[in-house]
């Protein structure tokens, strides 16, 4: 998209990133399969060397298809730039990597997805950074927690297994008035149902093999940054050699085509179960922000301008194998990790046994249910079934 409008979000979703003048007019931007770049003089050459050669002159640092999804998805938040990595996981780590230094404190909220909570706990802590969790609850408190040397909060809102919404502008604020950053995990959300940084936030990462692509066949990570973050996060990037692949990036622009239209089906489908789960005599409690009367609904309402179709569900309390008969017996919701994808999943959770500074008792076993693309009365009779099986 050339001209500087600010177009709505489904359009935007269609336009942003491609330039078919640059690629024979063809709509989409070409895999490049390149490693090596050829410079037509030494003095070109000696020009790349001093890392001053306007193009690019080596593929590790950015072919067509990977600057395009970067470049689609900061205009799409609001960032400054975006960098690409293999990973969500890769997305939630690096800025951490990168923006965290020996004898800095680091504040991750309790909620974090568990494999962000390993590489803290084993890899941060071996290179002389002090981890401190915080209750993902804390707005304008988190203050209180706060220590001399705190340089780094880590959010993630909603928490991808509990829910919990994060007073993001209030967190940000306190962290600002103490020099300190804010990352931001905005998997669930997506840049198109949270706009991270009209809220404060520095630094937004994605998993973008969840929405972005949207198929279950890609793994791929963003990190979106403001413009006083993106330095030191590019430095890394391109010292670490973390790049993803041009095939996969055009995977991840081919699933963002259609990212509006996808969320706006999963979210009412989501919605549509939710209610029809919270009317349920077997369920306990629906973890879903958009819900009327769900936790976090008014900070949802306040903050968000979209959702998605991930939520949770607390049963009455029953047993593990009476879990287990309506988990295996499903015929549409898949058993598997991950989410985002057009098929709907469904897996047993146990944020409890994370938890290291809150503790977390729903009273009853908890599910997690992503929402996909089916038509969602053929999802609420698998789940009818699947209670049927659970009560035995
Ligand atoms: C899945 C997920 C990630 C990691 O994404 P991968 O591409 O699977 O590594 C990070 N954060 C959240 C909230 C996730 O759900």
């Amino acid at each position: 998209m050339s001209d500087k409008r600010r177009y709505r979000r489904a359009t935007q979703v269609a336009h942003l990133g491609r330039d078919p003048r640059r690629f024979l007019g063809a709509v989409n931007t070409p895999v490049f399969r390149a490693s090596t770049i050829l410079f037509r003089s030494v003095a070109e050459l000696e020009q790349a060397a001093r890392g001053e050669f306007p193009g690019l002159s080596y593929g590790l640092h950015g072919l067509p298809s990977v600057t395009d999804l970067a470049r689609a998805l900061a205009a799409l938040e609001g960032g400054h730039a975006a960098l690409i990595v293999p990973s969500g996981l890769t997305a939630t780590t690096f800025p951490l990597l990168a923006l965290a230094k020996p004898g800095d404190h680091v504040l991750v909220t309790d909620a974090v997805y568990g494999p962000t909570r390993r590489f803290c706990d084993n890899h941060l802590r071996r290179l002389g950074v002090d981890v401190g969790y915080y209750d993902p609850l804390l707005g304008a408190d988190i203050e209180k927690v706060f220590q001399p040397n705190t340089t780094v909060v880590f959010t993630e809102s909603p928490g991808s297994l509990t829910f919990e919404v994060q007073d993001i502008p209030a967190i940000a604020a306190a962290a600002h008035a103490r020099g300190a950053r804010v990352i931001l995990d905005n998997t669930w959300a997506t840049p198109l149902g949270f706009r991270a940084f009209d809220h404060g936030v520095d630094v937004s990462v994605h998993a973008a093999t969840k929405y972005i692509g949207g198929h279950s066949d890609v793994l791929l990570g963003a990190v979106i940054a403001n413009a006083d973050m993106f330095a030191p996060l590019w430095r890394l990037w391109t010292d670490m050699g973390v790049a993803a692949s041009s095939d996969d990036c055009f995977l991840g622009l081919r699933g963002l085509r259609s990212l509006a239209v996808r969320l706006e089906r999963h979210t009412a489908s989501a919605m549509q179960i939710a209610k029809w789960l919270a009317a349920r005599p077997e369920v306990r409690e629906v973890l879903y922000p958009p819900l009327p009367g769900a936790r976090g609904h008014a900070l949802w309402s306040r903050d968000f301008t979209g959702a998605s179709g991930l939520l949770g569900v607390v049963l009455q309390p029953t047993d593990a194998a009476s879990v287990a008969r309506m988990l295996d017996g499903m015929r549409l919701f898949g058993l598997g990790w991950s989410w985002g994808g057009f098929e709907s999943l469904i897996i047993p959770t146990w944020p409890e046994r994370a938890r290291t500074v809150t503790t977390w008792n729903p009273g009853g076993p908890a599910l997690r249910l992503a929402i996909g693309l089916e038509d969602p009365q053929d999802l609420i009779e698998d789940l009818d079934d699947g209670f049927q099986r659970l009560r035995g």
